[in-house]
């Protein structure tokens, strides 16, 4: 890879090369990150060039990704998922700049699919023709999709409260699924054993330096389709960490490019029955082990795989954290449905639902531009989804008859 210098770990320092099995620091266990050489991608990546490139898939920034000369690309499109300005919303919030981006219209309908497209490509490069992880669920069903695009076998662990949704997508793509009896900390460890027994590719996103480059593709999304500025700040819901680190990752490279002339702030937002990175920051501790206690299945980790880059990620930002009740996931939930005609699933709109609560709190202004990136689509776990469609009301069911569908309008209130 011309445009890769290596790998650096995060805790100690060390450097090294960035070759397949390198998943972690050889000296201390730490996690890595992947370094490019900005000079030679300077040269190679313009705003003219991306102006005029009509590959709206996250392979529009392939020389910013850690991706082998030569492989073969998935041709799911993955990425340049919309970006909206939401003046409903922004009203309903008190921001007069908010956009959403919809990351649930990415291929297997979450964020995820961004950091599996890389796996898949690199699994396939490396001559591997099964990938492995363990996941709640979007992690599985965005590799087992983008596996499957490629022509490889998945194998994926999941822990027995994964959403029906998710589990059903798995089967679709073809995946050997394993539930495992207890929560994600068992799933994860019966993983890793699996995959250095049989040699699979790891795709577990902690683990796997590579993932949060791909994740770094949504950044990249934003600045170029708000015109190369950068937003003032961005809303993103917390599990694992890599999400976050990715985000912040995909900032900083266009930085370093002279893409972009400033940062955002993150806001990192967690479910208060589940938030020990946000824990980590407010009190200037390590991260502790916490219970999963939340719906939002996709952020419920209470061991963060990757909280140390998310830790560094929220303080080189300057940013704010904020937890969220799941009761205010809900309501996030209805207001995106209903000022914005965006469908999220509870991890998904946990982001905007912290939002709601920073600009309540007046932690940021009124006129900042500010991104809330919905990370997976809602369709994916109608039972939450109906928990919060409840409130609103279920369906007006009447035999079919004029007279009654008027007394039902005329009842309930609703103007016609
Ligand atoms: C995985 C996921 C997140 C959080 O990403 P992490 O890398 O685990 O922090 C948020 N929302 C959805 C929908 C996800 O699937
Ligand atoms: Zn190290």
């Amino acid at each position: 890879m011309k445009n890769v210098i290596g790998a650096v770990c995060i805790k100690c320092g060390a450097e090294q090369t960035a070759a397949n099995d390198t998943y972690t620091c050889k000296k201390c266990g730490g996690i890595l990150e992947i370094v490019y050489d900005y000079h030679y991608i300077k040269s190679r990546l313009t705003r003219e060039k991306l102006a005029a490139d009509k590959e709206y898939s996250i392979w529009r920034y392939l020389d910013l990704l850690p991706i082998e000369e030569g492989s073969k690309l998935s041709a799911l499109r993955v990425g340049w998922s919309p970006l909206y300005k939401t003046e409903a919303m922004g009203k309903a919030l008190g921001l007069k700049n908010l956009y959403i981006k919809d990351d649930g219209l990415n291929p297997t309908s979450s964020l995820k699919d961004r950091a599996s497209a890389i796996a898949a490509v690199r699994a396939l490069h490396a001559g591997k023709n099964i990938v492995a992880c363990s996941s709640t669920g979007n992690a599985a069903s965005s590799l087992a999709g983008n596996a499957a695009a490629l022509g490889l076998r998945s194998f994926i662990f999941v822990p027995e409260r994964a959403p029906i949704g998710k589990l059903t997508q798995l089967l679709i793509f073809g995946a050997t699924v394993i539930k495992v009896k207890g929560n994600y900390e068992d799933t994860f460890r019966l993983s890793a054993e699996a995959i250095a027994q049989y040699g699979w590719y790891n795709r577990n996103a902690a683990i796997n330096p590579y993932l949060s480059e791909g994740k770094k593709t949504v950044s990249l999304e934003i600045a170029e389709q708000l015109g190369f500025i950068a937003p003032d700040y961005v809303a993103i819901s917390v599990g694992d960490g890599c999400t976050i680190a990715g985000v912040w990752k995909g900032f900083k490279d266009l930085y370093a490019l002279g893409l972009i002339d400033k940062l955002p702030k993150l806001i990192s937002v967690q479910a208060e029955g589940c938030c020990p990175v946000n824990r980590a920051i407010e009190t200037n501790s390590p991260i502790e082990p916490m219970e999963e206690n939340t719906l939002a299945d996709s952020i419920a980790v209470g061991v963060p795989r990757n909280g140390d880059k998310a830790l560094m990620a929220i303080r080189e930002s300057k940013g704010i954290t904020v937890n969220v009740s799941d009761d205010e996931i809900l309501a996030a939930m209805r207001l995106l449905g209903n000022t914005a005609g965006v469908f999220g699933e509870p991890a998904g709109v946990a982001g905007t639902a912290g939002l709601k609560k920073v600009v309540e709190k007046n932690l940021i202004p009124q006129d900042a531009t500010v991104v809330s990136v919905v990370t997976g689509n809602g369709l994916k776990d109608i039972t939450s989804a109906q928990k919060a469609a409840g409130e609103i009301g279920g369906p007006i069911h009447i035999a079919p008859d004029m007279g009654l569908l008027e007394d039902e309008f005329r009842k309930r209130g609703i103007e016609v």
